[in-house]
């Protein structure tokens, strides 16, 4: 039997390096993932980095954005070739929420609900950061997640949080 295809919401962070071309090509890369399509990219997010005791304004400003995909690799499998495309582009691993050129995070897969050691879906951190909900709103308007409620609430209390990316050219 054929593995079942499912829509996924995936997070990007960047705020080491040049983040705006690590998210792009981290983009192309998880679209490129067997059995994986890209449907849709938000736009590009600034916001202060967040560290274990709050935010740090001496930390270098975040990007973010989130994709939409749509994927038959099940959570584990997705989970593994998100770290390896991390990993592709230097991403190191020191304290816990620490400066970082690459950050995937699994935020919701259709129909999945799960909580290993290794991984939990939806991420249970995701709907308080306005990083995360604010582009998830972008790419799936009408999104509502149990037991948090639907995305577009989530969003607009949110939004004063953080701005949209204008690249210098
Ligand atoms: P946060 O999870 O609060 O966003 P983080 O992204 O900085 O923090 P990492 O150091 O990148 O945390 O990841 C730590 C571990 O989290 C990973 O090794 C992975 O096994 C686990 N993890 C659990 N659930 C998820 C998920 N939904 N997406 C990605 N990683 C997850
Ligand atoms: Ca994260
Ligand atoms: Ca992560």
């Amino acid at each position: 039997m054929d593995a079942p295809r499912r829509n996924a919401i995936i997070a990007f962070g960047a705020n080491l390096g040049d983040r705006e071309a690590t998210i792009a090509e981290a983009a192309r890369e998880i679209g490129d993932l067997g059995g994986t399509v890209l449907l849709s990219m938000s736009p590009l997010y600034e916001s202060a980095a967040v560290k274990l005791d709050g935010v740090d304004l001496d930390a270098p400003e975040y990007l973010n954005a989130v994709a939409l995909i749509n994927t038959d690799l099940p959570p584990e499998a997705l989970l593994a070739e998100l770290a390896g495309i991390e990993q592709d582009h230097g991403r190191e691993r020191h304290e816990r929420w620490g400066d970082r050129t690459l950050d995937l995070d699994i935020i919701w897969m259709d129909g999945v609900q799960m909580e290993t050691e290794n991984l939990t879906i939806p991420h249970p951190r995701a709907f308080e950061r306005s990083f995360v909900v604010v582009p998830w709103h972008d790419v799936q308007p009408t999104a509502v997640v149990a037991p948090y409620g639907a995305i577009a609430d989530l969003a607009e209390g949110l939004r004063h949080e953080l701005h949209r990316f204008e690249a210098v050219t």
